[in-house]
């Protein structure tokens, strides 16, 4: 073979190489890239249609959190009774009194955590796995608690059939956080406490992010940032989640 052909199959296979690398480097979700149940095209089209008519229009922009909302297929998280719903403007029902949260105000708490350096992140409230979804295409590692089994043992489905393997899970309380992995980069809550679990500001790294609904009929959005002396909390807007369960009131010390 001459030489100049040589050149071309090499410089071809580096090519192909690079092409390789580009596709499987850029997520952090194991084999989900390349899984058919993220390519259905008419289910993307409703997925780009709630992205650019009921997100980017009220205020996110984050590119990573638009992308991850464009990519991942909602209505596998949801009962197969709502999947024709799963992309329309609202909170569904995942079963056990439990909803997942509309698409708008997941994209509002991910954006408000300031993802772009966060490594390790807690999420209190795995319901469907959705939101959980969301945060293991933006951050290398999510931890996630649920305190119904069921709805935990439904969402590890979820998430293992569709490739995730940088969410790990656990059933229990997650008012107490996950003291073992912390310090969290960021946390959030989508159940509301009546306030904010002190084990969750403890657990937070300095520069992290904590968001919760905080109250009990309607909800201030809270959001926490610890620096070095303290802790700043704005508000972003009032919500209506599901109550945060509590196991065992009385075994719970230091509330505040
Ligand atoms: N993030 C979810 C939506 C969750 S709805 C999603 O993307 O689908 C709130 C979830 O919080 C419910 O599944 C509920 O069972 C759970 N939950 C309520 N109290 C809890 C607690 N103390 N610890 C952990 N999970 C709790």
């Amino acid at each position: 073979m001459s030489s100049p052909s040589r050149t071309l199959i090499s410089l071809w296979i580096i090519c192909v190489m690079l092409i390789q690398c580009l596709l499987v480097i850029p997520g952090c979700s194991g084999d989900s890239r390349g899984n058919p149940l993220f390519t259905d095209p008419t289910r993307q089209a409703e997925r780009d249609r709630m992205v650019d008519e009921q997100i980017i229009p009220r205020g996110i922009k984050d590119p990573t959190v638009l992308a991850a909302m464009r990519r991942i297929p909602r209505h596998k998280f949801v009962p197969a009774l709502y999947s024709p719903f799963a992309y329309d403007d609202g909170p569904l029902p995942i079963g056990y009194g439990q909803t997942i949260s509309q698409p708008f105000i997941v994209a509002l708490m991910t954006e408000a955590l300031a993802l772009q350096d966060a490594k390790k992140v807690l999420e209190v409230g795995t319901g469907s796995g959705y939101q959980a979804a969301v945060l293991a295409e933006i951050v290398p590692h999510v931890f996630t608690i649920e305190i119904v089994e069921p709805l935990a043992t439904e969402a590890a489905k979820t998430l293992a059939e569709l490739g995730y393997r940088n969410i790990s899970r656990r059933v229990g309380d997650g008012y107490q956080g996950w003291p073992e992995e912390a310090p969290f980069d960021a946390i959030i809550v989508t159940a509301a406490p009546d306030h904010v679990p002190q084990p969750l500001l403890d657990q937070l790294a300095v520069g992290g992010r904590l968001i919760l609904p905080v109250g009990k009929v309607f909800q201030e959005l809270a959001l926490y940032r610890r620096t070095a002396n303290g802790y700043e909390r704005t508000v972003l807007t009032l919500v209506r989640f599901v109550p945060l369960i509590r196991k065992d009131q009385s075994a719970q010390p230091g509330e505040r």
